[in-house]
C-alpha cells in the first residue's frame, strides 16, 4: 500500500481513492467517502461512519469489509435466508396443500404470489447489504449507463 498513492475505492468500485493534500485522510472523487490508510497494518478505515468498516490491502484488491470490533456471525447469514425462504415455503406449502382449481380464472394467481413473495423478501435483504455497506446504488447505475451509451 505504499507503492502507489491513488487506489480504487472499496465501497463504489467505480472512483478512486487518493490523499488529500495536506491531510492524513484519503477521499473518494466519486462517491466523496472520507478513509484514513493505516499503512502498517495495510489497512483502510472508512472515516465517515460509525463503527467503521475496515479493508485490508492484500497487493491488487480490497479484501472484504469488515465492521471494526464487530463480529459478524452466522446468525446473521441464517436470519437472511430464513427472511427470504420461510415465508416463501409457508406459501409455496399452502399453494402446494390446496391447489387451485385448474382453469378456474386467477388460478395463476397463488403461484404468482409465491414468486412475488420470494422476489420482495430477496429485495429486502438486498436493500439492507446496500444501506449497511452504503453501497451509492443510483450514482453506481447512472455512471455505468453514461458508459453504455457513450
Ligand atoms: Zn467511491
Amino acid at each position: 500500500m505504499s507503492d502507489r498513492d491513488i487506489f480504487p475505492c472499496p465501497i463504489c468500485r467505480v472512483g478512486e481513492i487518493a490523499t488529500l493534500p495536506l491531510m492524513e485522510a484519503m477521499a473518494c472523487q466519486f462517491c466523496n467517502h472520507i478513509f484514513t490508510p493505516d499503512l502498517e497494518k495495510q489497512q483502510l478505515q472508512m472515516a465517515d461512519r460509525e463503527p467503521p468498516l475496515v479493508w485490508r490491502w492484500n497487493g491488487k484488491n480490497w479484501t472484504e469489509a469488515q465492521l471494526k470490533d464487530v463480529e459478524m456471525g452466522w446468525g446473521y447469514a441464517l436470519g437472511a435466508i430464513a427472511i427470504v425462504v420461510l415465508p416463501t415455503c409457508l406459501i409455496g406449502i399452502t399453494v402446494y396443500a390446496r391447489p387451485p382449481v385448474y382453469g378456474s380464472p386467477l388460478s395463476w394467481f397463488p403461484v404468482f404470489w409465491t414468486g412475488l413473495t420470494f422476489l420482495l423478501h430477496l429485495g429486502i435483504i438486498i436493500w439492507l447489504i446496500i444501506e449497511f455497506y452504503e453501497f451509492p446504488l443510483w450514482a453506481y447505475l447512472i455512471r455505468k449507463l453514461q458508459s453504455i451509451f457513450r
